[in-house]
């Protein structure tokens, strides 16, 4: 006869679970994607606007004019559709950007395309309405 040995060993082992999980902060460094926008500075008010919302001049071969497809060749200036900046510009800014000077020709057309331009003065109440 064999004595049985009745030796029950149970290896208890503890799961650890979770024990020494590290929480490791990730920082992300989220880099935003900037689009290129093409941006302008007015040479009235000599602000920085996207160039859409600027209006082109350019100095070619016939003068300074208005370059409203954008795509003239020259050099080219911009200013905002804005009548105040236009006649800040045509007092010299515009001049200097192009590196010209701005023959009488130059201004009238110039000029006339400022009058196209909205007024952005404050509207003064019209009397008897
Ligand atoms: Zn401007």
């Amino acid at each position: 006869m064999i004595g049985m040995t009745t030796g029950i060993s149970r290896s208890h082992r503890n799961p650890s679970f979770g024990s020494d999980v590290k929480v490791v902060q990730v920082s992300k460094q989220v880099k935003k994607k900037r689009k290129h926008v093409a941006q302008r500075t007015c040479v009235g008010c000599r602000s920085i606007q996207p160039k859409r919302s600027m209006v082109r001049v350019v100095r070619g071969a016939d003068g300074v004019q208005v370059d409203q497809t954008g795509k003239m060749p020259g050099r080219g200036a911009y200013l905002h559709e804005s009548r105040s900046c236009w006649e800040l510009g045509l007092k010299t800014a515009l001049a200097r950007a192009l590196k010209t000077e701005l023959t009488p020709d130059d201004l009238s057309r110039l000029a006339a395309f400022m009058h196209t331009l909205p007024e952005d003065e404050p509207t003064e109440p019209v009397p008897g309405g």
